[in-house]
């Protein structure tokens, strides 16, 4: 299924993934309990985790690799 993402370098993309997390272009985003309607659907959204591109200097702006 498709899975809404939000914050990070992917912001607003949508990916193929469930579970409790995804990655996008080694980021990593965790599943909230929302739900934005897509589709005729509830598309849930994944938030960009805190801990991803912080420590590593980039902000959310940068890629995490
Ligand atoms: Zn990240």
């Amino acid at each position: 299924m498709e899975v809404l993402l939000r914050d990070g370098p992917h912001d607003g993309r949508t990916v193929t993934g469930g579970g409790e997390t995804v990655t996008a272009g080694g980021c990593l985003y965790e599943r909230t309990g929302e739900r934005v309607p897509r589709r005729g659907r509830g598309m849930l959204v994944f938030v960009h985790r805190p801990d991803c591109c912080e420590p590593h200097g980039g902000g959310t702006e940068d890629r995490c690799e």
